[in-house]
């Protein structure tokens, strides 16, 4: 089963994705993971990526879909992929529809998280990250061990400092508020999902949505 996540920056598409990933026992794959370990490694993508990155800007559709044709073609996403922040742009649809047909597979569902902006600067505000497990925060400051214990240390990522959410959330309603309606005129299996909430109850929404 493939399941696109669509959705603002700080709707919570990471760790509804990794639950989602869970019931459903397909793996999740988030570009933005791909891109944050290839930063920290000092590949030629991370390069590439990190100055898009740390202004709050997207990617170059090209590059995403070298990631995407990559990934999917791994034995692990063999089941199907929950795929967060993925799609981003029309062109990226495109490219994953035309690689999904090339696989023999489909977009299956597509899941949009709804949320208020205001929320969502606030969510993303205070927000830190596990610079080993990139788990999301909130609640704790930067610099401290990360509460699960895992060895790693919470960081502020540079695209939650105030001027890069408010610039991803401008990204957000140009480049990719319009995928949904692009899924709406292909006649994709778009599902709605009060955002807001209780993580559980998110989960159980998000679940009843992809039929579970
Ligand atoms: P995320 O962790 O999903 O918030 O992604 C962090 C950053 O990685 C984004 O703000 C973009 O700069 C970049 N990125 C991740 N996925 C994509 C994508 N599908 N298209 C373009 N840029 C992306």
């Amino acid at each position: 089963m493939i399941v696109v996540l669509l959705g603002p920056p700080g709707a919570g598409k990471g760790t509804q994705g990794e639950r989602i990933a869970a019931a459903l026992g397909v793996p999740k794959l988030a570009t933005g993971d791909v891109l944050r370990a290839a930063v920290k490694d000092g590949t030629r993508l991370g390069l590439e990526a990190k100055g898009y990155m740390d202004r709050g800007d997207l990617v170059p559709d090209a590059v995403i879909l070298g990631i995407i044709k990559e990934a999917l073609a791994q034995p692990t996403y063999a089941k199907g992929a929950i795929l967060d922040g993925v799609v981003r742009t029309v062109p990226q649809a495109e490219g994953l529809a035309a690689a999904t047909q090339e696989l023999g597979t489909q977009v299956d569902v597509v899941l949009t998280f709804d949320i208020a902006d205001d929320v969502l600067v606030e969510r993303l505000s205070g927000r830190t990250t596990c610079d080993m497990t990139q788990k999301p925060f909130t609640g704790f400051a930067p610099g401290i061990p990360c509460p699960d214990g895992c060895g790693g240390t919470l960081v502020r990522r540079a695209d939650d400092e105030p001027e890069a959410i408010r610039n991803r959330l401008r990204v957000y309603q140009a480049q990719t508020a319009p995928v949904l309606d692009w899924y709406v005129a292909q006649g994709a299996n778009v599902q709605h999902i009060d955002a807001v909430g209780a993580f559980d109850a998110v989960t159980a929404r998000a679940l009843a949505a992809v039929g579970r």
